[in-house]
């Protein structure tokens, strides 16, 4: 018997509405790469906003999921169940100096163009009514993507101190998913391409916690005509049961992979089979978007 595969992968949802079809590239993807790898597959739910939770969506989503032959390994986490530990870290962080309260109000701000100019950074302002920011390094955080290749940022140039917890209290997705993926044991990290320029943010917070950098993969994101992201505010209907074969079949070609005419009288759980046994990571499309009307 060969050993088990060390391969932890992840979809991510978050419920603030239905599964459409560049999501469910961003499921194929990081479902049939670990499964060709042997691998585990986890669940979790990113619902950590709920005022852009859309009633319905995650069950809508487990719905979808399941109706598209996608199976799952264990119990699906919820980021809301963690929200004590993500609170935690930011008050360490704080407490460390790494991180501070700002109470700039976005009106203050707009004149910076989303790059924050620092000026609570030694204010030492109270966290009641505060967003809190971490301090980034005067650096460059780079990785090699698997399909996008090499990828770097100038953190303080080009994204600035960061916003780790609203002022409404809300956890922002760059500390929890760090958070996650670590405590869920995630070696491999395959998502949309619209999440490229997180991925420094999230290498330099592994960084300061200490944790362990996954390998990243980014496929490319599908955009509108009017070269908007795929997504629920712009027409982004949700995946039908019945259209389950053809659908996977044509993300399966989007993300440049071989299909076979006979497949479109397969199941669902079939196609993935097929598509796992047949996965090549070379023939990603190496480009960051694709046009929806260009897809077969
Ligand atoms: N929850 C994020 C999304 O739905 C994905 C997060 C990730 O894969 O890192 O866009």
């Amino acid at each position: 018997m060969s050993a088990p595969s060390s391969y932890i992968g992840r979809f991510a949802p978050t419920p603030s509405g239905y599964l459409h079809f560049g999501s469910l590239i961003a499921a194929l993807a990081s479902y049939l790469d670990a499964r060709a790898a042997g691998g585990r597959w986890l669940l979790r739910m990113e619902d950590l906003d709920p005022p852009r939770e859309m009633p319905g969506a995650q069950s809508a989503i487990l719905r979808a999921l399941e109706a598209y032959g996608f199976q799952w390994d264990g119990e699906m986490v919820r980021q809301s169940d963690r929200l004590e530990v993500y609170n935690e870290v930011i008050e360490k962080l704080r407490q460390d100096g790494h991180a501070y309260a700002c109470n700039c109000s976005r009106k203050q701000l707009q004149a910076f163009a989303g790059l924050y100019p620092g000026l609570c950074r030694e204010a030492g302002r109270d966290t009641q009514d505060a967003a809190i920011r971490l301090r980034v390094p005067d650096r460059t955080y780079s990785f090699n993507d698997r399909v996008q290749g090499q990828y770097s940022q100038d953190l303080s140039r080009e994204v600035g101190d960061f916003v780790i917890r609203r002022r409404d209290g809300l956890i922002a997705y760059q500390l929890a998913v760090v958070l996650d993926d670590a405590w869920q044991g995630i070696t491999d990290i395959v998502r949309g391409a619209d999440l490229l320029d997180s991925t420094p943010r999230q290498l330099f917070l592994q960084e300061l916690l200490g944790l362990p950098r996954p390998r990243y993969l980014h496929v490319p994101l599908i955009i509108q005509p009017d070269g908007h992201k795929l997504g629920k505010r712009y027409r982004s209907p949700p995946l039908e049961p019945a259209q389950a074969t053809p659908l996977l079949l044509r993300a399966l070609r989007a993300l440049g992979q071989t299909t076979l005419g006979e497949l479109s009288d397969a199941l669902p759980d079939e196609v993935l089979s097929w598509a796992t046994a047949h996965w090549d990571i070379e023939r990603i499309p190496r480009c960051r978007t694709l046009a929806e009307s260009q897809l077969r």
